[in-house]
């Protein structure tokens, strides 16, 4: 069996496989390199399966689903709970693979294990709670009940964005709920997938439970979308791939879960706090470099509050350090890689061209590679019809645009294809709730700039998809109803 021995140095991780199946390591037909975003070198490499071992691994799967299902959800629980502590004795090493792959600050590399561990523990608990229901039955000799039941294989294929704990979020509850899974991660961030499924493994999964399949995207995908035994695709990307997905997930009769992107709005009303506003637009918009599906994308703004927010925003922004994210005091890192950078320099410059200023940054950081890092940047006087007002930009950019009534603000909030997550900044609680609640998408902060809470379904609507994970519906998701007729 092979072994995967994380660390050969401190820029190296040293994940000997990406592959495994039916509960072993395995060799593969060819090896990926992964890429530090934050220096271009290699940090280590992985196997990359082939279309037969991503089809072995549906196999195992299914062959393991019959007694992982009638388990007790007390039993399924166990190893989830012991992978939980398993990832917080290694969340150090875990988070440090995180930043070298996908260029995170080490310490919101951190966060984000911790936060991924989470899902493991909460859907170990929550699978033990009842559900179903009882129905008026016709008559005394008559029962009616419907229930939830596992369906079977559910292949997850998770973003290079989140890579720890969107592995979790999937996992957790795809197998609490009695399913088993096949899961490929993105090619640049195999690494925290591999050391989580050290984890599974150690954690005492019976084989089979859960695989994991690195390796060429549409191959496996095919796999995924074509192979019988697959019941669920559980997918989390761009809306062109898990569109596409869903479609042959259609043709071939399977359930498809998509997460797919944002384009949130963050609206600040002038009563608003706007200190607050500012601290939490800061958290949205560097997180992750501003790479997160729910990262505000258009910042609109009440007309007599322009200039402050403007301002305060400026003074934050201005004092953030942008760096290599192993580096102590860094808290905005690298783009993911140099046609990152492009979109986001594409997105300025059209702006610019149709008059927009730049309040701060505006492009390169002094002294580091202008095809990896972005300065944050607050643009004001953005027109609704440019480039960065109308699609993701996925990068550190806030784009500022006034508006006059609460109408216009909804109107334009509303004004594009996707749905997932909206902000909203007020102290007048009837406009919190009527704005709210006009508002076109699956999750609205009020006062918050945070979304992603274990026990919330976080999902979208419309062009971003209709998954929901996290909570009690995450589970719902991966469960088939049941309705059963008793007459006796
Ligand atoms: P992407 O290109 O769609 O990739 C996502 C995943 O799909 C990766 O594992 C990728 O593999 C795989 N993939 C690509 N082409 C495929 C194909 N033909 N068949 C099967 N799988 C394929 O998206 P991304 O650029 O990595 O991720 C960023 C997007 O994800 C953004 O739009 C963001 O908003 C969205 N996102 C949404 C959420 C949410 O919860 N709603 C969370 C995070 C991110 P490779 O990496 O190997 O190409």
């Amino acid at each position: 069996m092979i072994r995967n021995a994380p660390f050969i140095s401190d820029r190296a991780v040293r994940a000997a496989s990406g592959l495994y199946v039916g509960g072993s390591w395995r060799e593969g037909p060819g090896r990926m390199t992964v890429i530090d975003p934050a220096t271009g070198a290699p940090v280590g490499e992985v196997v990359a399966a082939s279309t037969n071992d991503a089809s072995e691994a549906v196999a195992a799967a299914h062959a393991a689903f019959p007694a992982w299902a009638a388990l007790s959800p007390d039993e399924r629980g166990q190893p989830l709970r012991r992978a939980h502590e398993l990832v917080l004795d290694r969340a150090g090493e875990l988070a440090r693979a995180l930043t070298l792959e996908g260029g995170k600050p080490l310490p919101e590399a951190e966060g984000e294990v911790l936060w991924g561990a989470e899902f493991l523990l909460w859907y170990a608990e929550e699978i033990r709670r009842p559900w179903g229901e009882i129905l008026a039955a016709g008559g005394p000799s008559q029962r009616l009940y419907v229930r939830r039941r596992p369906r079977g294989v559910v292949a997850c294929i998770t973003p290079w964005n989140f890579p720890s704990s969107m592995v979790t979020r999937k996992l957790a509850p795809a197998v609490a709920a009695g399913n088993t899974v096949v899961l490929k991660p993105a090619e640049q961030t195999p690494l925290s997938a591999v050391l989580l499924f050290e984890i599974f493994d150690e954690a005492g999964f019976p084989p089979g439970v859960v695989n994991l399949v690195c390796g060429e995207p549409a191959a496996i995908g095919e796999v995924f979308t074509r192979t019988p035994e697959v019941r669920q695709l559980s997918f989390t990307g761009s809306a062109a791939v898990g569109r596409m997905l869903a479609e042959r997930c259609a043709r071939a009769g399977k359930k498809a879960s998509l997460e797919l992107g944002g384009h949130a709005p963050f609206l600040v009303f002038a009563d608003a706090d706007l200190e607050l506003a500012a601290e939490k637009l800061t958290f949205s918009k560097l997180q992750n470099a501003g790479q997160t599906c729910i990262a505000a994308n258009r910042v609109l703004v009440e007309r007599p509050a322009l200039q402050r927010l403007g301002d305060l925003l400026a003074e934050r922004l201005r004092s953030v350090r942008v760096g290599d994210g192993l580096q102590d005091g860094v808290t905005v890192g690298p783009l993911i890689d140099a046609r990152a950078v492009a979109k986001v320099s594409a997105h300025i410059d059209d702006a610019l061209a149709r008059g927009a200023r730049v309040l701060c940054g505006g492009g390169a950081v002094d002294g580091l590679d202008p095809e990896r890092f972005v300065a944050p940047t607050i643009l004001a006087g953005v027109p609704v019809d440019s480039m960065i007002a109308t699609e993701e930009t996925f990068g550190p950019v806030a784009p500022l645009i006034a508006f006059d009534t609460e109408d216009e603000a909804i109107a334009l909030a509303n004004a594009t294809e996707y749905g997932l997550a909206a902000y909203l900044f007020t102290r007048d609680l009837g406009r919190a709730h009527r704005v709210g609640e006009a508002l076109d998408y699956g999750m609205v902060a009020i006062n918050d700039g945070a979304l992603g809470w274990v026990q919330a379904p976080f999902g979208g609507v419309k062009g971003s998809g209709d998954a929901r994970e996290g909570g009690r519906l995450g589970l719902e998701d991966h469960l088939d109803v049941q309705y059963l007729s008793v007459n006796f």
